[in-house]
């Protein structure tokens, strides 16, 4: 191919360099040669993750899809199962459809679209996420109480179709719908049950009945304007597509539903009825009890047995439409999500295995995060078991192992990159005193820690003697707290000093610390004093 060299460059790269007119086109073209190469990697930095010609996604037995949830989601067996049949059926349907288009037989097919039922926390939204990054199609999870019937304020039903658009292949939105129009995609809707009728509500209920209905119309199949007809980029480009004469066809900017395959959970639990009650209720009228008057069903809400033991108790397994019904979600929408299943509340040995059996491992990730600085860490069985204990007193399911080792490893984090430790044990004293024995690693004092810290804070320097020193150390051992926990316990109010004006060393007494409003009070005739003075001045 030949390329085209425009005369007037030509000359005034000559002009310009005072060079040869061969000269000039031989640099002339290796500028646009390195000017392609530019644009492509400027290109692709910024729409790399839009790419086109990906290839098309894979299709996935149930058994497969069964097996990749199980190396990151622990338990939930019977949800895993269904949510694997859904997901296979429901996209080998659209690839079957899509080449045989004028098969009468399937023209609209039942969607396998799925209802989950059970505590927060247990991977209802966890699954469908690595669900969809399996399938490496777009999927979606939202919260259900961010969104409005159409025509209220806050994001409509239909904006989570347009979400979706978001998140596929394509170069431009057309394109992107065009993908999920072909190959399908994965909306989670969270917390559906705070969208339940609640006859006590009055009013509520009317948008939460009005949000089911439009989220109803999409489950079924709906024509959907791939950009917010109400948004100004939407509107602005309207007005530009007329002037220029331009139609764009209603086809075109539309998306159609039917193709995207939706999970619906919550956790069905309000304070005068929860879906548990509901089934219980219906069961126990049945007259489906055992002998010993209970149901038992290994895996949900503890219960007081006969004789005052616990049992455990899920319900949820036994939840029918009619229950789902009478929670308060419409008829037509159970009916339209035809596979219901539940999960099980997270046992102690649920978290332990979440912690170190799947794929992405917590702690795997804090071991890989601490060699980044050449630390060595290793995690004693006692410690795991101890955050595993106290994240399930904390009744938020896997949700809070996070926050629990942040909390523990912390000041870990940050003392130990850089300092002359290249080991760490972690041991249940540790997650139970973390500061403590962080502070008698680094042989820091506690109050030498905290003197420090505070003088970094406010800019005062505290000063606590040794006599002082020893009563905070009885303190904190009477009350089984860390010393540095105590301090900041106990001089949590010092913080007032700050706005006092007090500079030089501060002398901690006895009498400020016995009286938790000592530095209020200290505060309040500082203040008093402040305004008597200034009424003088004037
Ligand atoms: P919900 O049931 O409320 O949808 P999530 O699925 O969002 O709860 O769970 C919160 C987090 O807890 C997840 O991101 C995941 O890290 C962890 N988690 C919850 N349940 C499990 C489980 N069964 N196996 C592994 N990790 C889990």
């Amino acid at each position: 191919m030949k390329a085209a060299v425009p005369r007037e460059a030509i000359e005034q790269i000559m002009k310009e360099y005072n060079c040869s007119e061969e000269e000039a086109t031989k640099a002339y073209l290796d500028a646009q040669d390195r000017a392609g190469e530019a644009s492509k990697a400027l290109f692709e930095e910024r729409f790399g993750s839009r790419k086109r010609t990906g290839p098309a996604p894979k299709l996935y037995t149930p058994t497969e899809i069964k097996k990749h949830l199980d190396k990151y989601v622990i338990g939930q067996e019977e949800y895993k199962k269904r949510l694997a049949i859904a997901a296979a059926y429901h996209f080998a349907m659209i690839k079957y459809l899509r080449a045989h288009p004028d098969d009468t037989d399937v023209i609209r097919f039942r969607k396998k679209n799925t209802i989950t039922a059970g505590p927060s926390g247990s991977g209802k939204t966890y699954c469908v996420e690595v669900l969809g990054d399996l399938l490496q199609l777009p999927t979606l999870i939202i919260d259900a109480t961010d969104y409005t019937e159409a025509g209220y304020v806050g994001k409509s039903a239909d904006d989570m179709i347009r979400e979706l658009i978001d998140m596929a292949q394509g170069y431009n939105r057309e394109e992107q719908a065009r993908f999920i129009s072909t190959y399908g995609g994965l909306i989670c809707i969270d917390e559906i049950d705070k969208k339940a009728k609640d006859g006590a509500l009055g009013g509520h209920d009317i948008s939460r009945e009005g949000f089911q209905r439009s989220v109803l119309k999409l489950i079924e199949r709906k024509l959907v304007p791939i950009n917010n007809p109400m948004s100004a980029a939407s509107q602005l480009q309207e007005v530009m597509d007329r002037q220029r004469g331009k139609k764009t066809s209603k086809q075109e900017s539309m998306i159609s539903s039917e193709n995207i395959l939706f999970i619906l959970g919550g956790s069905f639990e309000r304070p005068q009825d929860n879906l548990e009650s509901i089934v219980k209720k219906r069961v126990q009228h049945k007259g489906r009890v055992q002998e010993d008057g209970s149901i038992v069903i290994k895996g949900f809400a503890a219960e007081e047995g006969k004789g005052g033991k616990k049992q455990l108790e899920n319900y949820y397994k036994e939840a029918e439409a009619e229950d789902f019904i009478k929670f308060g979600l419409l008829p037509e929408l159970i009916g339209r999500s035809p596979i219901r299943t539940f999960v099980n509340l997270l046992s102690k040995n649920d978290l332990i295995r979440i912690m170190q059996q799947t794929e992405d491992s917590i702690l795997n990730q804090y071991k890989l995060e601490f060699k980044l600085f050449n630390i060595d860490v290793e995690f004693t069985t006692e410690a795991v078991e101890y955050v595993a204990e106290f994240s399930e007193n904390r009744k938020t399911g896997a949700r809070a192992l996070v926050s629990v080792w942040e909390n523990i490893l912390t000041d870990f984090q940050f003392e130990l990159p850089g300092s002359n430790f290249s080991r760490l044990q972690i041991t249940r004293e540790l997650c139970e005193r973390p500061k403590e024995v962080l502070l008698k690693m680094l042989e820091r004092s506690p109050f030498v820690d905290f003197v420090e810290s505070f003088r970094k804070e406010y800019g005062i320097e505290l000063s606590l003697d040794a006599d002082m020193q020893n009563y905070i150390e009885q303190y904190a051992s009477q009350k089984n707290m860390q010393i540095s926990e105590a301090l900041k316990k106990l001089l949590s109010g010092a913080s007032a000093l700050n706005y006092m004006d007090i500079k030089g060393p501060y002398k901690i007494t006895k009498e400020m610390i016995d009286d938790e409003k000592y530095f209020d009070k200290l505060f309040a005739k500082w203040y008093e004093n402040q305004k008597k003075k200034d009424a003088q001045k004037i």
